[in-house]
């Protein structure tokens, strides 16, 4: 059974992001998949009930997606209105999908306080990053999935390839 790979809608030239635009990725480890029909494409805050555009949000200093996804801590806009629900009916939703599809694997934009695996914005609007992950990436992280990132599709297909070796082995 071939492995499906969760992806950023914005990765994929969706125009979903907070300010109408997308961040599409160039790479042939991406190319192949899709001429495979492993992809399968979300995006987390649009599914949560975001619209485009929307005001920029991130997670508030001293919390990241874990604590969100747990309800403690607050996703805020830069103008300090909460929209905290949004994100984590987000990230619910994309875990139903991943379980429903049987997705191990996903690769998240980076920095983003729904998609980002290893860093996201500060929470205090200045641009700089921070260590932790992102609400959708962290309760990916929780049900089992590896979340890589746009800079990580080799790694991702090192590790789909991984994957599908341990499926093929006879027990
Ligand atoms: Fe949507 Fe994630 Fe892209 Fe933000 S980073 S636009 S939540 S897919």
């Amino acid at each position: 059974n071939r492995q499906k790979v969760l992806v950023s809608a914005c990765l994929l030239g969706d125009k979903v992001r907070y300010d109408g635009t997308s961040r599409p990725v160039s790479h042939s480890v991406l190319d192949q998949w899709l001429e495979d029909g492993r992809v399968v494409k979300e995006c987390p805050e649009t599914l949560g009930g975001l619209l485009v555009p929307r005001p920029a949000a991130e997670i508030e200093p001293g919390f990241d997606g874990h604590d969100i996804y747990h309800e403690e801590g607050k996703v805020i806009t830069k103008q300090g209105h909460n929209v905290s629900q949004y994100f984590v009916r987000g990230a619910r939703r994309v875990v139903e999908r991943i379980q429903a599809e049987n997705i191990r694997i996903a690769v998240m934009k980076a920095n983003s306080p729904s998609c980002g695996n290893e860093q996201i914005y500060s929470g205090e609007f200045n641009r700089m990053t921070r260590t932790g992950q992102g609400v959708t990436a962290a309760a990916l992280t929780e049900a089992g999935v590896r979340v890589f990132n746009e800079h990580q599709l080799e790694e991702a297909h090192q590790y789909l390839e991984q994957l599908e070796s341990e499926e093929t082995t006879p027990a």
